[in-house]
């Protein structure tokens, strides 16, 4: 979903790598580039010059923590930004109504049968009792359609075949759901191949006649901005209260799902993504950011630092590392920073990729006590200056610390092998963020 974007934003914020601060000039080059990214997407210009200048604006008026780089900095905002312009976030549909009638709008071809289907089977596995009505008076096989798929998640399907007036079969619909004592009716309308007088007037007075409680608009998000257009159409004459967006699964640019809150108004309430019935979810824009920006996991690693670091501390210790003289005390006070950002596994789960692989292991904050009992049974003079740690006084932080030798040499020895990385890091220049950064 949404590759080809999330692959040049990632590249817009490279541009930002290795530098140590956000100013004028680097945060106009980044920009750039999301905004080429955006329009690539086929975002709305507009949308997309407004997005930047707010990002741009945001991160020149932000301090960058010594915990987080510029380029983790500006991920944050980006994602914030894009969160707000999908609407902040998720709204529900209204279900009211005896039965809550359900109207769905939107052209031929848009998904809007596959959609029926899909929200009758998530609103019964919610527990609701849910009807459909085939209100599509020109394709007989939209008919049969609703009714297989009906018959797939046991949703009873109401039709009059016969019947050319789509106001009466919706009419009749609704009275058998309330005799059958159904709590919504979703009624699926015709569409057409492009927006035209005849269907707006039909789908409108289809409108007026049922008073639906919810109506939506699904339409094609593969279409970019023709389906920002004709939802802003639709809108117009309709008055829907959310928007559908399909085949989400084919879609690697975005466009639709970026712009068409800010253009058309409306929340998107739900995504669809590919013809299992199950292929829908409700739509959050926080979630769809963190995937568009195909880190979403740093996000909230990042807000987390900024939320846990304490600044003196870090920039302390960065000075300690360029001196070469990061000792066993550094060392603690960085695990016990680290245990302040929360559960481990979680923590490490939010860096891409992480999460997969950790799904078997075992690692929490107990995973951390041998190793600070062991720091904590040093001398303080051995904890500044580890080479005097000879194999006797090994042998007395291992039983002091209830740790065996073998633990104890491990330990040393991985110190020893960051030391000298971090040597090498100070020799090539590039320890200047040191540790306490997160990248
Ligand atoms: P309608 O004319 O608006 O009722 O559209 P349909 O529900 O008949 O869907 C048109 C085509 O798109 C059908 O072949 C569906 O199987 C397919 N379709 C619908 N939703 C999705 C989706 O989310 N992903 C994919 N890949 N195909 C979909």
């Amino acid at each position: 979903m949404f590759d080809n974007l999330s692959l040049k934003l990632d590249k817009a914020f490279k541009t930002l790598k290795g530098q140590g601060s956000i100013t004028e000039v680097n945060v106009a080059t980044t920009m750039k580039e999301i905004r080429r990214a955006l329009i690539d997407a086929d975002v709305n210009y507009k949308v997309a010059k407004d997005v930047t200048d707010e990002i741009k604006e945001k991160a020149l008026g932000q301090d960058v923590l010594t915990a987080v780089s510029p380029g983790q900095l500006l991920t944050k905002i980006t994602n914030d930004e894009l969160t707000q312009l999908m609407g902040g976030s998720h709204e529900d549909i209204n279900i009211k109504g005896s039965p809550a009638v359900i109207l769905i709008s939107g052209l031929q071809g848009s998904g809007k049968t596959t959609f029926s289907g899909k929200l009758a089977n998530m609103l019964k596995k919610q527990g609701n009792t849910v009807m459909l009505a085939a209100c599509d008076i020109y394709r007989p096989a939209a008919i049969d359609q609703l009714k297989v798929l009906g018959e797939q998640i046991g949703v009873e399907v109401y039709a009059e075949p016969e019947n050319k007036n789509a106001v009466q079969i919706a009419n009749n619909a609704i009275k058998a759901a309330k005799d059958g004592g159904k709590k919504v009716l979703i009624v699926d309308t015709a569409g057409r191949l492009a927006v035209d007088e005849e269907m707006m007037n039909e789908i409108s007075d289809l409108k007026k006649a049922l008073d639906p409680s919810e109506t939506l608009f699904v339409v094609d998000s593969m279409t970019g901005q023709d389906a920002v257009n004709t939802a802003k159409t639709f809108n117009e004459r309709l008055n829907f209260d959310g928007v559908v967006l399909t085949k989400l699964d084919g879609d690697t640019r975005g466009g639709a799902a970026i712009s068409i809150r800010r253009v058309v108004e409306k929340p998107i309430k739900f995504i669809s993504h590919g013809e299992k019935m199950e292929a829908i979810d409700k739509f959050h824009p926080d979630r769809m950011a963190n995937r568009i920006l195909g880190m979403g996991d740093v996000v909230s690693l990042v807000e987390k630092a900024q939320q846990n670091f304490d600044e003196e501390e870090a920039r302390r210790l960065n000075k300690k590392i360029r001196k070469n003289q990061f000792d066993f005390d550094d060392f603690l006070s960085q695990l016990e920073q680290i245990k302040k950002m929360g559960n481990i596994k979680d923590l490490m789960g939010m860096i891409p990729g992480m999460g997969k692989a950790l799904k078997d292991i075992d690692v929490d904050d107990d995973s951390f006590k041998p190793i600070e009992a062991i720091i904590r049974s040093m001398t303080t003079e051995e904890r500044a200056t580890p080479d005097i740690i000879n194999g006797s006084r090994r042998a007395r932080i291992a039983k002091g610390s209830g740790t065996s030798v073998q633990q104890v040499n491990n330990l040393i020895k991985q110190f020893g092998d960051m030391r000298k990385m971090m040597k090498t890091m100070n020799k090539m220049g590039g320890g200047k963020r040191g540790l306490a950064a997160l990248n």
